[in-house]
């Protein structure tokens, strides 16, 4: 039973918040004074189709064993429980004999209707729940059109929204935490196996990834200290290491974008460079913006005219390209970077979602789905906005009449052929000419690189000249109909 004469627990309820620094929830919750409770619920029933897929899994896992550890340096544990999230704070709440609850906002349509209930619910058992911006630089009420709506359009969005001289005051990490003293039962993380086995297919990850606060500011620190130079036109080189990848860290909230934008500043980046890696943090923003706006973003077209469009169902090109198996070389490294580190170049992320789109005609929701599963940046907003972007039906999408070309895409952004010869070892032998288009070669050119189309690569599984004239037909009638 609580003791009356001690003062009532704070429970902090992380979320997509794993960090100290700058975490104003658990900065609020040390300010009451009051013993402080950590705890992570895992919640996949509310989630519904949206569920972590097994990529973020294998990140949650990696980066609450972090946060574990660092909140056990100021003195705290980080209690793990999974299910309803109601139940679990009621019985928190109930063993604790806690107060309050903190935690820091997030704008999934499911989470959104989740926490509005149990806010009133908390509110109805006498319980303060306060929530706060911990993901944002602006939430997306904050930012309205000259019309008091929500914009649709990137740029006079981004105008509004953004101010680059802005300065955020940025919260310390706690040097020491006052715990609640009683005992708590927790899950065991590894319990959770959010870790694949048998196949452990993230096997690679590791090498790539390191999650957890820690490892988001050593990116953050390297980026901004030389990262950020050349970074406007380095940004599109997939065989360059041009880009910050934050991506996953920022969903985690393994770094606040407030830190991101504030290191920016203090590194004085200023210039194209830091204009466009500011406004690339915009279009993180702008996601958002629209997710709340539009809360059907993920799963219906924004433009609906698109709801009559002739999607095509082939099943043996969706698998050839999740498996990286079409023919089409930068396609085809892109889906191979994605299965072994979970994560792929921007740029790749729209020529071989466009490949799928245009080329195949498969529709947008089944690259989102695929591209959910297999993502440790996995996030909604921006994996929603992406796809609807590529697929054309999006709010600020791109015109139906641009189909990549992903051969002039690969010779233009991958000259020197660095990033296919990488994911695609098998044509490392061909010239620079030829690695964006083996089918083109010569008997003789193949045989002298080692390749034997249809056995050791694959014949192209489309004609990129015949599946370009389709989209354009299948997207003019949809134009028309509208
Ligand atoms: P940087 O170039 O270093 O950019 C810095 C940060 O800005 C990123 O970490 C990211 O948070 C944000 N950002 C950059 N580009 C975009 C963008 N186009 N839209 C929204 N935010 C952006 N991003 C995700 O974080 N999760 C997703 O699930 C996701 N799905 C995508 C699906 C498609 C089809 C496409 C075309 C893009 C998708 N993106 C997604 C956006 C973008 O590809 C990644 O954010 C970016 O590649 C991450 O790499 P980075 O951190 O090195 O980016």
């Amino acid at each position: 039973m609580p003791n009356p004469k001690v003062s009532r627990p704070v429970i902090v309820w992380f979320r997509q918040d794993l960090r100290l620094a700058d975490n104003p929830a658990l900065s609020a919750a040390i300010a009451t004074g009051k013993p402080v409770i950590a705890a992570y619920i895992l919640d996949d029933a509310n989630a519904g189709e949206w569920t972590m897929g097994g990529a973020s899994r294998w990140w949650l896992h990696h980066s609450l064993a972090a946060l574990g550890e660092s909140l056990a340096a100021c003195g705290v544990r980080l209690t793990l429980r999974e299910g309803d999230p109601e139940r679990i704070l009621r019985d928190l709440i109930d063993k604790t004999g806690a107060d309050t609850v903190v935690w820091n906002r997030l704008y999934e349509p499911w989470a959104r209707e989740r926490d509005g209930a149990l806010k009133t619910c908390l509110s109805e058992m006498g319980i303060q729940a306060r929530s706060y911006n911990g993901a944002l630089l602006r939430e997306p009420w904050t930012v309205e059109s000259k019309s008091g709506g929500p914009y649709k359009v990137f740029t006079p969005y981004w105008r509004a929204a953004s101010d680059k001289d802005a300065d955020f005051e940025l919260l310390d990490p706690p040097a020491s935490i006052t715990t609640y003293v009683g005992e708590l039962t927790s899950d065991s993380l590894d319990d959770w196996k959010l870790n694949p086995s048998d196949p452990d297919w993230a096997a690679g990850f590791g090498e790539v990834w390191s999650p957890g606060e820690a490892g988001a500011a050593d990116r953050l620190a390297v980026f901004v200290k030389g990262g950020i130079r050349g970074y406007s036109e380095r940004r599109d080189i997939p065989g360059e290491p041009g880009t910050s990848r934050l991506s996953p860290h920022l969903h985690y909230g393994e770094v606040s974008p407030r830190q991101v934008w504030m290191a920016l500043k203090n590194a004085c980046a200023e210039g194209v460079d830091a204009d466009k890696f500011r406004a690339e943090l915009g279009w993180r923003e702008f996601a958002h913006h629209l997710l709340h706006y539009f809360p059907s973003l993920p799963e219906e077209n924004f433009q609906e005219k698109f709801d009559r469009f002739p999607w095509r169902d082939d099943e043996a090109g969706f698998q050839a390209w999740t498996r990286g198996r079409t023919g089409i070389p930068i396609v085809d490294a892109g889906m191979r970077e994605l299965w072994a580190t979970g994560w792929m170049h921007n740029r790749v992320r729209m020529i071989a979602g466009s490949f799928l789109v245009k080329n195949l005609l498969i529709s947008w929701r089944r690259g989102e789905t695929w591209f959910w599963d297999t993502l440790v940046d996995a996030d909604l907003a921006n994996n929603a906005a992406g796809w609807q972007w590529i697929g054309g039906s999006g709010a600020d999408a791109a015109p139906y009449f641009r189909i990549f070309n992903p051969v002039s895409q690969g010779e233009r952004f991958d000259p020197d052929g660095r990033y296919v010869r990488h994911w695609c070892p098998e044509l490392d032998a061909l010239p620079n000419a030829l690695i964006h288009k083996p089918w083109t070669a010569s008997r003789l050119e193949l045989e002298y690189a080692g390749i034997r189309l249809g056995e050791t690569y694959p014949e192209p599984i489309v004609d990129l000249g015949e599946t370009r004239k389709r989209a354009l037909a299948a997207f003019a009638q949809t134009k028309d109909a509208a």
